[in-house]
């Protein structure tokens, strides 16, 4: 068992593990950059320590600094919440070699995930459906035409290395092919040094629906359902549900199955995103995060279960705490992503917080780390909330969103709030008929982007 965890995250989602340790008895230790000193995670957790100057190359994403903090702290374990260094397999060999625990996925699933062709070609081989497209990477414009041609146009460019939605681009026929290879590789290059390429059919109107997993790295393993993520701009979740409002049980424990087993046979440890494109009743998968999701409260939220904890247990060398016939579907959860943005083009308002009110009540759950006169440093992630609500079904979940954004006051900086307020006014929302290019959209509409 272990008696102090290391936190190498910030935000809300390091207050989120501190909260958990905590309720298990276990100390945290927090982790900042002199930009954090006064920081919510630094506050609350039962220590802290500094560990470089603000920008996160110096700090939140320093191996060396990081696995110090570990040693002179005495952590036995470092929880990576999720970014920075959550899928760095390097960072996991290194805990490994150092004799600290990683709560998570060993290298080598991290690794495999890693990389979307490997990826892709592993989850092929587990039977999980794929996205049709180039057999492993694209070399060059002549490769990528005769792919194009035998799937189909539109199609759309990837980069094998990507993440957070960038180094992606569509083409629709063969005229714009050339310019969105060549643009794809090169934005690839220059966001995560490696411009290696592949394919795959651009679907027209699918719906993200991603799929939870939690495996105990000795052969078993879950899913605990799915959570819709459709309604995204520029590829980023903005509002995510579970259950996904299209999906019916029958095809939950279909799609979960397949996960589940895809997993377990591959001795997966800890918590896991199966995500998938959902179109035409067919699931296409598009990639695996080896780590807790952003999202993973509404999942908690319709199961009752507390994730992180369960990451935990089974990094302490625990069995899980459920098995499949303990996860029971209970009403419907949904989570909006509260940024510190300026509509309409969401440019990052980092700023000082003049007066914060978070708001309450039954099935109500704020996970944020702002306070009053807080100020938001302007080096990383825009996220500074998210507010998640449950109930007994859609409507009530709806309801209760609508009545809980009413109650939630951020002053001093702009934020996402009033995107929420007028998205709960559209008819298509409401009754959850949106699929993954909606947002955009509408957006396209209303601001006439
Ligand atoms: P990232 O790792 O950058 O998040 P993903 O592969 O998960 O990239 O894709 C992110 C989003 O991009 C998806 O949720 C979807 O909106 C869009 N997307 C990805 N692949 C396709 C595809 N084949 N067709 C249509 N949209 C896609």
């Amino acid at each position: 068992m272990f008696d102090k965890i290391l936190i190498a995250n910030r935000g809300e989602i390091a207050l989120r593990v501190v909260r958990a340790a905590r309720e298990m008895g276990i100390k945290s230790v927090a982790v900042h950059s002199t930009a954090d000193t006064d920081a919510m995670h630094v506050r609350m957790a039962d220590e802290s320590i500094c560990i470089g100057p603000n920008p996160s190359s110096q700090s939140y994403l320093s191996i060396p600094a990081i696995i110090s903090a570990c040693e002179i702290t005495g952590a036995q374990a470092i929880h990576p919440g999720y970014g920075f260094l959550s899928e760095n397999a390097t960072f996991v060999q290194a805990l490994e070699d150092h004799g600290i625990i990683f709560i998570g996925p060993s290298a080598e699933h991290i690794r495999i995930m890693g990389d979307k062709i490997t990826a892709k070609d592993t989850m092929k081989k587990l039977g999980v459906p794929c996205v049709p497209g180039s057999d492993g990477g694209v070399a060059n414009v002549a490769e990528a035409k005769k792919v194009a041609k035998e799937i189909g146009y539109p199609v759309i460019i990837k980069a094998t290395a990507g993440g957070g939605g960038r180094g992606m681009k569509v083409a629709q026929n063969e005229d714009e092919l050339e310019v969105a290879f060549q643009t794809a590789r090169s934005e690839a290059k220059a966001a995560f040094g490696n411009d290696e390429c592949y394919m795959e059919k651009y679907l027209q109107r699918p719906r993200h629906i991603e799929v939870q997993v939690f495996g105990d790295g000795k052969g078993s393993a879950v899913h605990l359902g799915e959570r819709d993520c459709s309604l995204q701009r520029r590829h980023q979740k903005v509002f995510e549900e579970a259950p996904g409002p299209v999906i019916d049980p029958k095809t939950r424990a279909r799609i979960g199955k397949t996960c589940a087993d895809a997993v377990a046979k591959i001795g997966y440890s800890g918590a896991g995103t199966i995500e998938f494109l959902f179109e035409d009743g067919e699931f296409y998968f598009i990639e695996m995060n080896t780590r807790l999701q952003v999202e993973h409260p509404v999942t908690e939220g319709i199961f009752g279960v507390d994730l992180v904890r369960e990451q935990i247990r089974v990094a302490e060398g625990l069995p899980m705490s459920f098995g499949q016939d303990d996860l029971e579907v209970n009403g419907h959860a949904i989570e909006v992503r509260i940024n510190a943005e300026r509509l309409p083009n969401f440019s990052p308002c980092p700023g000082r917080i003049t007066q914060y009110h978070a708001p309450g009540g039954l099935g109500v759950r704020m996970d944020s780390a702002l306070y009053d006169g807080y100020s938001i440093p302007p080096y990383y992630d825009s996220l500074i909330g998210k507010l998640i609500v449950h109930g007994r079904d859609r409507p009530e979940a709806l309801a209760r969103l609508k009545r809980a954004l009413s109650e939630l006051i951020v002053d001093g900086v702009d934020t996402t709030i009033p995107l929420f307020h007028a998205l709960l006014e559209e008819e298509d929302i409401l009754t959850g008929n949106y699929s993954i290019h909606w947002l955009e959209k509408w957006l396209a509409r209303t601001f006439g982007q």
